[in-house]
């Protein structure tokens, strides 16, 4: 069994605490992704599941084993790092064959599962190489192949693909989903990249600074994000903001700003009353933004072009409102310029409301 439970863990270091309050849930055979910028926790945490690193509160459950105390080495885990780790001096063979010679599992058996893993990530042919012998992307099949021999019951992976470049990157992600597959560990996977998150997780962990923001699946956080900062962290381009204040008129409440004026659904109406929040953070996602004028909108906006990504397929046009910037993606069939005037169209039901106050999603 390789479920893991945290339950209310918290991490300091001295007076300095890192991780507050951290409750997760991750299944048996689950591929999980922790996710979220530099320094929001996720090497802490990733650390503590290790053993690694002590727990300051809060208990770490392996099934249902406790196991706070556990030394790393009695937690039948293994880890990929970004640095790969390997030896130098050794060759790929050895490198991946240390950990078991190291256990005293038998000649065949070592062989039998240094190759066996050679073969799944493609390494067959290079056994007799050495380290610097390799390309990046080999070296870091290396390191995987190094934590699969050991047949662990969890895989921790900290950023493992960060060295490489963007191309490989793609190749890779696809490569380790089929390893963990194959040997149906639990794995759980660090980034700070979100598109690797939303491509890789079953569920996706998002911190930010030493907090749990949110759990979910891909779909989950793209279309019901918690609040708005994990609303502005996933998804590409960016989720985009406008500060509007809340306006009842008899049985309708729209939201405005200086440039633009929202009719809400009922159900989001009834949302905005329950709260009692007066000023909301109106998230909309580049794609709910239709370019030009229709009548049957919810909302349109108005506003003068700042920047134009050309993608080939698309384009990305960022374009000033109220002070701030909101970001469409606009068919190449529409040819939009810099300091052109462009004026937005789009349906209510795909805002996100959130308390400008608290961040919080109004539900
Ligand atoms: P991430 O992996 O998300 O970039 P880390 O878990 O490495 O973040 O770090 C989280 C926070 O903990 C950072 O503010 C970092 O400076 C701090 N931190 C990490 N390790 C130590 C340590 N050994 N001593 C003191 N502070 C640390
Ligand atoms: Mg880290």
């Amino acid at each position: 069994m390789a479920s893991i439970s945290l339950r209310n863990v918290a991490k300091f270091y001295g007076d300095v605490q890192v991780l507050f309050d951290c409750n997760l849930d991750i299944a048996d055979h689950e591929f999980v992704v922790l996710v979220g910028p530099s320094g929001s926790g996720k090497t802490t945490l990733l650390r503590l599941i290790s053993g690694l690193e002590h727990i300051s509160s809060g208990d770490l459950y392996f099934g249902d084993r406790r196991v706070n105390d556990v030394d790393v080495g009695d937690r039948d885990i293994a880890m990929v790092f970004q640095n790969y780790g390997l030896y130098p001096h050794m060759s790929v063979y050895d490198n991946m064959a240390f950990g078991l010679k190291r256990r005293k599992v038998p000649k065949a058996e070592i062989d039998k599962r240094v190759r066996g893993a050679a073969e799944m990530l493609n390494m067959a042919a290079y056994l007799e190489r050495r380290p610097r012998q390799l390309s990046g992307g080999q070296r870091q099949r290396v390191a995987l192949g190094r934590a699969i021999v050991r047949e662990p019951a969890v895989f921790l992976l900290d950023e493992p693909l960060s060295n490489l470049d963007a191309h490989l990157r793609v190749q890779m992600r696809a490569e380790i989903l089929r390893v963990h597959r194959a040997v149906t560990a639990t794995a759980v996977y660090v980034t700070h990249d979100q598109i690797e998150a939303m491509t890789m997780g079953d569920r996706i962990v998002v911190m930010s600074e030493g907090r749990i923001q949110q759990v979910g699946t891909p779909d989950e956080l793209y279309d019901s994000p918690a609040n708005r900062f994990v609303a502005s962290f996933i998804g590409t381009p960016a989720m985009g903001f406008l500060s509007c204040r809340v306006e009842r008129k008899d049985d309708t409440v729209n939201l405005a700003s200086d440039s633009v004026t929202i009719r809400l659904q009922p159900d989001q109406a009834r949302s905005v009353s329950r709260s009692g929040v007066e000023r909301i953070s109106v998230g909309i996602r580049p794609e709910r933004l239709s370019l030009g004028e229709d009548k049957a909108a919810d909302w349109t906006v108005r506003g003068i072009v700042d920047v134009v990504e050309m993608l080939g397929s698309e384009q990305y046009v960022h374009f000033g409102v109220d002070g701030g910037t909101l970001t469409a993606r606009v068919s190449r069939d529409h040819p939009v310029k810099v300091q052109q005037t462009v004026l937005f169209s789009g349906a209510a039901e795909h805002l996100h409301l959130f308390d400008e106050a608290t961040g919080r999603a109004l539900s």
